[in-house]
């Protein structure tokens, strides 16, 4: 069975990063029929951030990504939070010592830091010098029980080729001579990030190992620990860099990073996750399709279509994606288009503006677009309808590019006024039947249609923004849209 797992430090917000590692993870393991695991992986006690764990279950939660084991609902390889688990780790390092892996480390921080000075004056790797592999083992043992502090490092093999076939990046091979004598354990008793992520993975019976390409260099350090332990070794497949658009480094200072962000926003959690599953992965064969619902992630994902370079992060895709799914999910509102509109809006708006339902209704579709796009912009877009009295800015209906002064304003107010009065009330029914009026008002006074159309919009609405005038006189009615030009004519 396939097993996958996504670990996180509790160190802050889960990084958009982080969701992707996490979907893909969850997608193999639900497409094999396997199973997924949530790890809290807080060993690093300095970097430890309160109310981290549960804003990463909380996202995880909110975005559909759910496990099934974790520290919060428990499993048959638990507990699932690793600083819960030094007991394990402190019996599986003593079995490393005892075979010969592994050894203790007394060197203080001033000899490592002399050590390393003399490494850079002769332009050598830093690299632990071994000074205590080769103490005897009586004076190991003395040093132990005088309590000195200690860590225990990895006595890692020399010589040796580290290479791994990657479900991402193909062979990738590194010379064990270049690896660090790491520390698994901390003086502390605690572990480092290494040894604990092996041990787990192994306990946990991990499979796939699916992470970040940060980690890269971390997989040949696991794989001699795996070899030490005699352990069988995952599969593991490295994920490619996120990228601004510039191709840097996906970072804070170009955009929010965190996943928690683009829920606060708004987003959908199905166009969130469609865009993430599409940074770096493509299922291939029709190269136009984008939208993919968790459903179709599921069946359609795999790794060997991961792709090596990196993937740019664009908020503009994003916001397209996003828009489709909202057309998605109001398509399939039950009912008829108005009452889907109505019932979208329902907890946006202010209970008074459902006096009038006919005014509601109208007004909800010539902003309609909008309103499906983004809900919580309803009463932003929609307030001038409401409005008790339109005040009129002098310098935004006097447009010069439209020709438009202020006594030209006015006369085109007063002409509107005057032939809109004299329309029967059905012509507001009728947004043609207005139209034709109102060009036939523009030739009759012999000037440009802005000339006309333009007031009677500032007029109508107050707003520099706002639907057309025509629509704008189906919706507000005969006797709301006379009130409203007369009063503008009158003020300027
Ligand atoms: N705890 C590591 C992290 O924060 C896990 C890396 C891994 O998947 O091995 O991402």
């Amino acid at each position: 069975m396939i097993v996958t797992r996504f670990p996180p430090s509790p160190t802050g917000y889960l990084h958009v990063g982080g969701l992707r590692t996490a979907l893909y993870n969850y997608l193999l393991a639900r497409q094999q029929k396997g199973r997924f695991i949530l790890r809290i992986e807080d060993t690093d006690r300095a970097r430890y951030v309160e109310g981290a764990v549960e804003n990463i279950i909380e996202t995880l939660n909110w975005a559909s990504i759910d496990h099934d084991e974790g520290p919060d609902i428990g499993g048959p390889n638990g507990p699932y939070t690793q600083s819960e688990r030094l007991k394990i780790y402190k019996e599986k390092v003593q079995f490393l010592v005892e075979q010969g892996e592994a050894y203790h480390c007394f060197c203080t921080a001033e000899r490592l830091t002399e050590m390393r000075e003399r490494q850079q004056a002769h332009k050598e790797a830093p690299k632990y010098d071994r000074h205590c592999l080769r103490l005897a083992a009586e004076e190991v043992a003395k040093k132990l029980n005088a309590g000195e502090p200690s860590v225990i490092r990895h006595k890692v093999p020399g010589g040796k080729k580290v290479s791994w076939k990657d479900l991402v990046r193909d062979e990738v091979s590194f010379d064990s001579d270049l690896i660090d004598d790491q520390v698994l354990m901390k003086s502390d008793g605690y572990p480092t990030y290494h040894l604990a992520n092996v041990i787990d993975d192994h306990s946990m019976e991990v499979t796939h190992v699916i992470r970040g390409e940060e980690w890269l260099s971390s997989t040949p350090k696991h794989i001699l620990l795996y070899e030490a332990f005699g352990w069988e070794i995952p599969q593991f497949a490295h994920l490619p860099l996120l990228l601004n658009k510039d191709r840097s480094k996906l970072s804070k200072r170009q955009g929010d990073v965190a996943a928690d962000d683009y829920r606060k926003k708004g987003y959908l959690p199905e166009a969130l996750i469609n865009f993430i599953a599409l940074l770096g992965w493509h299922p291939g064969g029709d190269e136009t399709q984008e939208i993919f619902s968790m459903e179709e992630l599921i069946e359609k994902f795999s790794l060997e279509k991961v792709h090596k370079g990196g993937a740019v992060f664009d908020l503009e895709k994003l916001d397209w994606i996003n828009w489709q799914w909202r057309r998605r999910k109001f398509d399939e509102l039950p009912g008829e288009y108005e009452d889907k509109l109505l019932n979208l809006v329902e907890n946006e708006i202010p209970a008074n503006w459902r006096d009038d339902a006919e005014l509601l209704k109208r007004c909800l579709k010539t902003v309609a677009e909008k309103v499906i796009k983004e809900p919580s912009t309803t009463v932003e877009n929609l307030s001038f309808y409401f409005k008790e009295k339109v005040t009129i800015d002098a310098q935004l209906i006097a447009n010069e590019k439209m020709k438009v002064d202020l006594p030209l304003a006015k006369n085109s107010l007063e002409k509107a006024f005057e032939a809109l009065s004299a329309a029967p009330e059905s012509s507001f029914d009728d947004e043609e039947a207005l139209k034709t009026l109102l060009l036939e008002l523009v030739e009759k006074l012999g000037i440009k249609n802005g000339q006309l159309l333009w007031p009677m919009r500032v007029a109508l609405t107050g707003e520099q923004f706002s639907p057309g005038v025509f629509e704008l006189l189906w919706a507000l009615g005969k006797e709301r849209s006379l009130e409203r030009l007369k009063s503008a004519a009158e003020s300027l």
